[in-house]
């Protein structure tokens, strides 16, 4: 196993002179804020050295397509825990020359052996503890990643996948600087990692995380990356590396003596080369629906964003959202996110036929759930799902709420020629399912707990429980809104079930609450979906609590951030404003080509 961990001071112009030295002579890029202004191209991520890579990509005259693979693939490096080639994502593209949007689902998928009872314990006949699941090879799908680069370079970029790897290999063999979300994201699942000997040499040099400011280097993975670059993706899905994936899911690399205890057994998973081998991206239509005069289009099944995203704004489109109060508004966002996460649950799953999506996004059924909203006072929590095959206002018997983890990352690209790329991709929670392939450098996902261990919806039947190669319900809403058929606005997040509500918040916060992109990605969060609490942040809830405690919203505890978004704005005269983050997740990096001054 090779890795190394040291501390460096100038770990920073280290990595500029890897990403940018080349380029250095147009030095006029500022990756390292939240917002950048200008035009000639953007990207923006959660990372610094992401943003570069693919800044650099742009200059050199690569496309929004070539920029987004490469920065993800450095993304694999410098944030490990929320993506990378062992997990999955669903990858949206504008096309400037042809007027489309397309999209690609690169889902994990389950085992051919999968079934309902997976995640069932066959001892006692109850589904494991989620931590029980998640820490083993059950939770491992086929890895998407690496399929959904190949797939996006060979029909709109103009790179090979190889060249695209590269810059992300270097970072791997020189290192990064750990910064203080990357150690805590280490400490959080410091139990999970030290039970795997691959995973605690990387991430736990010393038998703890590393400390900030330290450089942490990955040669495994450049490696990887580099074998990938020179022999293709056959490699990691017919191949050695395959081989290593399936032998991990199937005998996890325990450490026998770990440094932490763990309260469960690992169990192994069924993961087979056949399953790898048999792995394909989909390319399904985006959704689309319209929105006060403009054209939202997202990702559709095994997505939920889509639909949910596009029918929370139909129902908020028949209220005038800029004529009446913030507190109004902002109970119109809850209740439709509440009434739209229900019909999630009730009907959305990767196997929903296509009319019943067409029609959960349509305005006819945007009616049938608006009509529920009270002005005066909240609905109760849980809300019934629609009846699908009623008219009117008629909800059909109770399903719960369905919750998700808190991981991935997300980001937004845009080139010279007007093409955009929204992206999200992940590993599921925080450190996926803890195994990092021996010799590989990349952890697993454990994508496949996003399915229900069991049923959800009471007697109606549950869209989103396991079976033989399905790929499991996702929340990822990458989401690129057309005006006049041009890009305004794309926008993504990470954040399991709250993806969808921080997506549909932003849109709200741009669209009608009069914010600049700036100001609605930093506005205070909150999350309905359709649980008696309300999720708010801090600030959220001591702004807009009183008045949303009126109306009789409930408020469960307070996290302290919900999402970690990028987006574009696309402005006249192709002007560009790139944005993340101002602060959470500590803060993301936004860098357009050439800064208007
Ligand atoms: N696995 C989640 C999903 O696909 C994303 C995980 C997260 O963002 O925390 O919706």
């Amino acid at each position: 196993m090779r890795f190394s961990l040291a501390l460096a001071t100038t770990v920073t112009l280290a990595m500029t002179a890897v990403t940018l030295a080349p380029a250095s002579a147009n030095a006029h890029a500022t990756p390292n804020g939240p917002t950048a202004v200008g035009f000639g191209g953007a990207v923006s991520t959660v990372d610094a050295t992401a943003t570069a890579v693919g800044l650099d990509v742009l200059r050199r005259g690569g496309n929004a397509v070539d920029a987004a693979v490469a920065a993800a693939a450095t993304l694999g490096v410098t944030e490990p825990f929320s993506a990378g080639i062992g997990g999955g994502g669903f990858f949206v593209y504008y096309d400037a020359k042809r007027h489309t949007v397309s999209t690609i689902d690169g889902r994990e998928s389950g085992p051919a052996t999968m079934t309902e009872t997976t995640f069932i314990d066959p001892a006692d006949g109850l589904p494991y503890d989620f931590q029980e699941a998640r820490v083993s090879g059950l939770s491992a799908g086929t890895p998407g990643t690496l399929a959904t680069w190949e797939a996006a370079s060979r029909k709109w970029g103009t790179r090979p996948l190889g060249a695209l790897l590269l810059p992300a290999a270097k970072v791997a063999d020189r290192g990064f600087p750990v910064d203080a979300t990357f150690r805590q994201q280490v400490a959080d699942n410091a139990a999970q990692f030290a039970q795997f000997g691959s995973t605690s040499e990387i991430y736990l040099p010393g038998g703890a995380p590393p400390a900030v400011g330290s450089t942490l280097r990955n040669p495994d993975l450049a490696d990887t990356y580099r074998l990938i670059a020179r022999r293709g993706t056959g490699v990691f899905y017919r191949g050695p590396i395959g081989a290593d994936i399936v032998r991990t899911v199937q005998h996890p690399p325990v450490d026998p003596t770990p440094s932490v205890p763990w309260a469960y057994p690992i169990r192994p998973g069924d993961l087979r080369m056949s399953d790898l081998a048999h792995y394909q991206v989909r390319y399904p239509a985006p959704t689309r629906s319209g929105y006060r005069g403009l054209t939202v289009y997202g990702m559709s099944t095994p997505s939920s964003g889509g639909t949910a995203v596009s029918e929370a704004l139909n129902i908020l489109e028949k209220t005038d959202l800029s004529k009446v109060t913030m507190t109004q508004a902002l109970h119109r966002y809850l209740e439709s996110s509440a009434l739209s996460f229900a019909d999630r649950n009730r009907y959305v799953g990767a196997y929903t036929p296509q009319p019943v999506l067409d029609k959960l996004i349509s305005d006819g059924w945007a009616s049938q759930r608006a009509c529920q909203i009270n002005p005066d006072r909240a609905l109760t929590k849980p809300v019934p799902p629609g009846d699908i095959n009623a008219t009117g206002c008629t909800p059909a018997p109770v399903g719960g709420p369905v919750e998700q983890g808190q991981s991935t990352t997300n980001l937004t690209v845009a080139d010279r020629w007007g093409n955009v790329v929204e992206y999200t991709l992940t590993i599921e929670q925080t450190g996926g399912n803890a195994m990092v392939v021996p010799g590989r450098g990349f952890l697993l996902n454990n994508e496949l707990t996003d399915f229900n261990f069991t049923g959800t919806q009471g007697s109606a039947p549950d869209p989103n429980l396991p079976g033989p190669n399905k790929r499991p319900r996702s929340s990822m809403s990458p989401t690129i809104v057309l005006k006049d058929g041009k890009p305004f606005l794309a926008a993504g997040s990470p954040g399991g079930a709250t993806i969808i509500t921080t997506v549909l918040q932003i849109l709200v916060n741009r669209i009608d609450l009069g914010m600049t992109l700036p100001e609605a990605m930093a506005a205070p969060r909150a999350s309905q979906r359709n649980s008696p609490g309300i999720q708010a942040e801090p600030a959220f809830h001591q702004q807009y609590g009183p008045g949303l405690e009126a109306l009789g919203h409930t408020f469960g505890p307070d996290v302290a951030e919900l999402g970690a978004a990028t987006a574009i704005e696309f402005t006249r005269h192709g002007g560009l404003i790139a944005t993340a983050e101002p602060v959470r997740r500590g803060g993301g990096s936004a860098g357009v080509l050439w800064p208007r001054r």
